[in-house]
């Protein structure tokens, strides 16, 4: 292995536009702060730097339409996100955030030396301006109809409705969502960073020099390379952001992927004046390496960081270059990919509130099923299965055993140990301790943070199967020298397993260490392995335990509170259901995901919901998603284009009754006019399942 004076351990920084969720967790923090508590415990020089990325267009559409600042969304989020990372003990040295001043400056001056030693281009293209708000629009700005399935609230980069992804040239009708105005093309300037000038460079150092990369990740810049690289434009034109530091660039901000990670050397910049030696390349003996620089990401990041960042590093000249990217995949709820839009997600700082005290809980799970080679599955029986019969059941069991027989059989303190009467069965366990510290530090170097922890576990596994063996509950008086030497190995044992699970759950070590009488510091790392880490007749606390058994009950509310966030029990299929209702589900509070403000009787009375019967149903030319259906209404027969194509077959739909909303002003959905529209359900999988009474009755009747 490389030998390295200093190491400086970057977590991905979280987009301050909304809170984290379990995904966000165990694809980046967990294994990062894994990985540093257990670094910082052999006494390595570690720093842990993150902060929330503040910039980008998202953040500037959600302030217009919650009507405050950007500052003010970020101001929200970044308080939410860090209050959840202190709640889950994800030990940063700093969190910092990228609208500070510092940061602002750093980037600021990282992209002068850039554009001072003539590594951009300057390039003018067109793009869509919006003249009465007097500013040219990110894609997300423009708005229009989805020449696929008709929404007419789609986005100029995707349909949120049917997931085409989109340029805003293809919507019909684009529109400003600033002003309403109609988009014309102006011309504007911006840099581009040629990362083709940087594309041998990249294959020398990434595919020749780092093959020990996970091969989720080298794979993924593999292909990057091998498809060849172009310029990215570097700036963009908005006013929330990184100012361009030139003198025509009024209005201009740096892209937010060139300002990000800049934020890395900024908050570490803002932790230490000896930021340098974390950052700056230095000279030294052949063999000893300076800064050993880590990124901790999800996969979704990876080409922003072993791409176009070492190629910015590269650049600018002068500083240390990622040694290794561990990007986990991503992890899936309920075998459903998380989406934020939907509110698919189980959130950090819900977790804590409907658990309080298990937060260690989460990060046990979340480690022991953490995406590091595939996408993996949470689901909220795993949660239960893992907490009560391994945390409880094995880790737990095993630590209340220990205290509870040693206050019953040798008084409350650690007893003696009798060499002379030791066993194959006591050697055992003690070649067992010495070899576990090995095995799960091999595993957290190599960043298999899974393995290492079931080590741990298997390690108290086999302290059950020890005192099983063992028995000293049966012994008789004249025994004492087994009791104690039983006891007396258990407690060592303890000892250890407080050591080792410390990175992974350091509330839990904590606990044992109160339970222990010790100090911290028995946690370093070079204790692991020891057998005398708690001495002869030192009184020990009475038993408490460390975790809790969790019930049916609270699963099954997880379950349900999980299902609500997403089910809109009425959805209209005609109607756009455009992505930022569905985003905004989340700001509501707990337990409240996904249910609509509260509306008085004279609202609902407004509806005149009806049974109709469908007459015929056909599929409408070149849209995947519309049907074209002919509804009865007793007293009139109706046409009404429904987006509900993908979910039934046309000729089953004919005889059927339905729910609609007979008073829906008509609109013209792909030429054809719709005067109406459908009821329907959203089960958990996304699919619809029509609304209607019961058994068949008059159409036209009444829904009230
Ligand atoms: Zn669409």
């Amino acid at each position: 292995m490389k030998d390295f004076k200093r190491y400086l351990i970057t977590a991905a920084l979280p987009y301050a536009n909304g809170p984290l969720h379990i995904g966000h967790m165990a694809g980046v923090y967990i294994p990062a702060d894994i990985y540093v508590r257990y670094k910082r415990a052999k006494k390595t020089d570690i720093k842990f730097v993150c902060g929330s990325d503040e910039h980008g267009v998202p953040i500037t559409i959600r302030a217009l339409k919650e009507g405050v600042s950007p500052q003010q969304v970020v101001n929200k989020y970044h308080a939410i996100i860090k209050e959840s990372f202190e709640q889950m003990s994800i030990s940063f040295d700093i969190y910092s955030r990228t609208s500070n001043k510092v940061h602002h400056e750093t980037a600021a001056a990282f992209f002068k030396k850039m554009y001072d030693d003539g590594l951009f281009e300057e390039k003018e293209t067109e793009q869509y301006y919006d003249e009465k708000a007097k500013t040219f629009l990110a894609d997300r700005y423009i708005m229009g109809t989805c020449p696929v399935c008709g929404n007419e609230n789609a986005y100029g980069d995707q349909c949120e409705r049917c997931g085409s992804s989109l340029s805003p040239e293809q919507l019909i009708n684009p529109r400003s969502t600033l002003s309403d105005a109609v988009p014309v093309k102006r011309k504007t300037k911006h840099w581009y960073f040629p990362l083709q000038n940087y594309e041998s460079w990249l294959k020398d150092w990434l595919l020749e020099g780092h093959k020990e990369w996970k091969n989720n990740v080298y794979g993924q810049c593999k292909s990057w390379l091998d498809n060849g690289l172009q310029s990215r434009a570097m700036t963009r034109d908005s006013n929330w952001g990184v100012k361009v530091p030139l003198p025509d660039a009024e209005g201009k901000v740096l892209y937010v992927w060139f300002d990000a990670p800049i934020g890395y050397i900024s908050a570490t910049k803002e932790l230490t004046d000896d930021w340098k030696d974390y950052w700056c390349k230095e000279d030294l003996p052949a063999g000893r390496q300076g800064t050993r620089l880590i990124h901790f990401i999800g996969k979704d990041n990876i080409v922003f960081h072993c791409i176009i960042f070492p190629a910015m590093l590269k650049a600018h000249g002068g500083f240390v270059l990622p040694d290794n990217v561990p990007a986990n995949e991503f992890l899936n709820i309920e075998g459903d990919k998380v989406s934020t839009s939907r509110n698919w997600a189980v959130w950090v700082n819900e977790y804590v509130k409907d658990f309080p005290g298990c937060e260690d809980v989460l990060r046990y799970v979340l480690a022991a099923n953490m995406p590091e080679t595939k996408d993996n599955d949470f689901t909220w029986k795993d949660f239960q299965d893992r907490n009560n019969s391994e945390l409880v059941a094995i880790f737990g069991n095993f630590v209340n055993r220990t205290f509870v027989l040693m206050h019953k059989l040798c008084g409350g303190k650690v007893p003696k140990l009798h060499e002379e009467v030791m066993d194959d069965i006591d050697k055992t366990l003690i070649e067992e301790i010495q070899n576990s510290k090995i095995k799960v530090e091999n595993a957290i170097e190599e960043f298999h943070f899974r393995d290492a922890l079931f080590e741990v576990m298997d390690l108290a596994r086999k302290g059950n199967k020890y005192l099983q063996e063992k028995e000293p509950w049966k012994k008789v008086t004249g025994d004492q020298q087994l009791i104690d030497n039983c006891l007396h190995l258990c407690l060592q044992l303890t000892a250890n397993l407080a050591i080792l699970i410390n990175p992974f759950l350091p509330t839990t070590a904590r606990k044992m260490l109160h339970l222990m009488k010790v100090v911290d510091k028995i946690l370093d790392w070079e204790n692991a392995g020891k057998l005398k880490l708690l001495s002869v007749g030192y009184s020990l606390r009475a038993p408490e335990l460390l975790f809790r058994k969790i019930e049916d009950e609270e699963i099954k509310a997880q379950v349900e509170k999980l299902r609500a966030g997403l089910v809109k029990p009425v959805t209209s299929s005609a109607l756009p259901v455009t992505g930022n209702q569905k985003t905004e589900t989340k700001n509501l509070p707990t337990g409240q995901a996904g249910q609509k403000p509260e509306i008085q009787y004279d609202d609902f009375a407004r509806l005149d919901l009806r049974v109709a019967t469908i007459l015929s149903a056909e599929k409408v030319v070149k849209a995947d998603k519309l049907l074209k259906l002919e509804i009865d209404l007793g007293f009139e027969k109706r046409t009404i284009v429904s987006g509900i194509a993908l979910h039934f077959n046309p000729a089953d739909l004919v005889g059927k009754q339905v729910i609609i909303v007979a008073n829906l002003a008509p609109r013209k959905i792909k030429g054809i006019e719709s005067n109406g529209m459908i009821l329907s359900a959203e089960d958990e999988n996304g699919k619809l399942h029509l609304v209607n009474p019961e058994q068949l009755i008059n159409p036209g009747a009444g829904v009230s």
